[in-house]
Order: C-alpha cells, then structure tokens, then sequence
C-alpha cells in the first residue's frame, strides 16, 4: 500500500489505473478507522481492481465550537488497518492543498440539508458536499462508497453526483455496531466508561421504536415520545435532534407508513453521537 499526499500524484496514479483498465473504488474517510470504515474498505477491495481510501480531517465541515482542534488520530494504526484490509492507497492530502490561501468556491445541495444534522451543525453539509466534489476529481473513482450511518449524508452525497452528473456511482454499506448495540464511530474514543455506558441508549431508543413499529404503532409522536423518555433517563445525555422522517427528503412524519428514517443525534457528555434505522409497517 503506498501513502500518497500530493494531490498531483494521487491524480497522476488513478489516471494510471483507469488507463490499465482496471475499475478504481474510493472510500473517503476521518480517519481514525474502526470496523465501520474497514467494512467500507472491504466492500471496495471486493467490487473494483483498485482501492483508494482517503484520511482527510476537513475543517470546512467543522462548525466553530465544534471538535476540529482534538479529533482523533491514529496514523499509524490506521495504515496497518488498511494495510491488513486489502486498500492500495492510502491518500492524506494536507489542509492547505485542499484548501490554498484564496479559496472561494464551495458547492451546496438545497432541499435536504436543511433538516436533522443540516440544521443542528449549519454549513456542515456544504464542507461536505465541497470536499467530496474535491476529492471525486482528485481520485476519479468508478465507486465511492459511503456508510448508512451517516444517512442524511449518504441521500446528500447521491444527490450530488446526480444533480452535477459525476461520472461515479455511489455504493452504500450497512451500520456496523459493537457487540452491545453501539453504532461505530471515531468519536465513541472520547467517551469515559460511564459515557459509554450512557451512549447505549441511542441503540436501545431505536430498538424500541423498532419494535414499537413492528408491533403494529404508526404515530410519530409516539415513537418519538418514547426515545426521548429512554434517552432522558441517562444522566450524560442530552438530546439533539429526535427524528422520525421521510428516509429521501428528511421531512418529518405524523404517520409512519411502509418506510420510514428513524434518526437521533444525542450528546453524551460533550460527545455528539448519531444513529438510525429504517422501521416500515407491513
Ligand atoms: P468518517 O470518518 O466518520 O467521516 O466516516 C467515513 C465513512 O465511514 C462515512 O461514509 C461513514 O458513513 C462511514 N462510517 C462511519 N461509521 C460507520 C459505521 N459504524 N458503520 C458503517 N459505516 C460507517
């Protein structure tokens, strides 16, 4: 696996491998890599010839009180993860060649950012779309693969490409969860051990609501009234945002139908997580 950090070269390398003929998968990550990302990884190693993975801190997505300054890295662990899971290249462009002294150009998707994470961290979404439109010319992949954690962020990243017709398709890859219930994430490293206890109650909300549906409740309210009282009751948690909504536009629903997103995000501590599920009544 080579590590590559000139944007050049890492242009010069993917147009190599498409001239060889051979099918290029992208998975673009914070790094800091746990079973979620390596999942991704694998995906990518099983679909296409060659696998770039990017680790890529991007400040555009941070808001000004948000964790840019202390998130965590891992380098060293991480390379040998993605050694270990098959990736190519792993690429690790610098801030300020992403972003040079003068950058003026951002991209934003209207409509569906505007809602859940979109309302609760203002401008993320568009740090997002504008680093993704980046890295897609740097790397050109036929396949980028992004996971269902981030849902709203996924639905955002299809609209992208399909609304500014890239040539690439984006594949998507289920949560990956500890044995408990948590879903994977970076940030999980910041909990203390009685943070992580709390953090399980996001999983359980959604177990509930889960199982609430499928016995037969349709009322939003209802649903969302339960999390809320199984988050409530951990000391450490505070809720953000408690969703239950159309899985495309975001939009929230008084009934749920045959399909519907199931969203939270709930800081634990000072640990903003997220999580979700798709329930649908039969
Ligand atoms: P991040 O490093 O948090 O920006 O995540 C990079 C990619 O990994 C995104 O497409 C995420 O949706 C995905 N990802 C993060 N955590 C998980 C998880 N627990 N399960 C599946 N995919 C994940």
């Amino acid at each position: 696996m080579k590590t590559v950090c000139s944007l050049q070269k890492m242009r010069d390398l993917s147009r190599e491998v498409r001239r060889s003929g051979r099918t290029l998968g992208f998975v673009p990550t914070m790094g800091a890599l746990h079973e979620g990302h390596l999942s991704l990884v694998r995906q990518s190693v099983a679909a296409c010839d060659f696998t770039v993975v990017s680790i890529f801190v991007n400040p555009a997505q941070f808001g000004e009180n948000e964790d840019l300054a202390v998130y965590p890295e891992d380098l060293e662990n991480d390379r040998q993860k993605l050694l270990s899971a098959g990736a190519d290249i792993l690429f690790l462009p610098a801030a300020a060649d992403i972003y040079p002294p003068g950058f003026k150009t951002h991209v934003s998707v209207s409509g569906i950012t505007g809602q859940l994470c979109g309302k609760s961290r203002p401008g993320f979404f568009r740090g997002v779309t504008t680093v993704v439109l980046k890295l897609f010319h740097l790397v050109e992949p036929d396949t980028a693969f992004f996971g269902e954690k981030d849902r709203q962020q996924l639905e955002v990243v299809k609209t992208l490409v399909r609304d500014l017709n890239l040539d690439v398709t984006i594949a998507s890859g289920p949560i990956v969860r500890e044995a408990d219930g948590l879903a994977m994430s970076s940030r999980n490293r910041y909990l203390s051990a009685t943070e992580r206890a709390s953090a399980l109650c996001l999983s359980q909300a959604l177990s509930a609501a889960r199982k609430r549906v499928d016995a037969g409740e349709g009322s939003a309210d209802n649903l969302r009234r339960e999390m809320r009282g199984i988050i409530e009751m951990e000391k450490f948690a505070e809720v953000d945002y408690i969703s239950v909504c159309d899985p495309r536009s975001f939009e929230e629903l008084e009934e749920v139908g045959r399909e519907a997103l199931i969203a939270l995000a709930v800081k634990i501590g000072g640990t903003r997580l997220i999580d979700n599920c798709i329930v649908g009544r039969k």
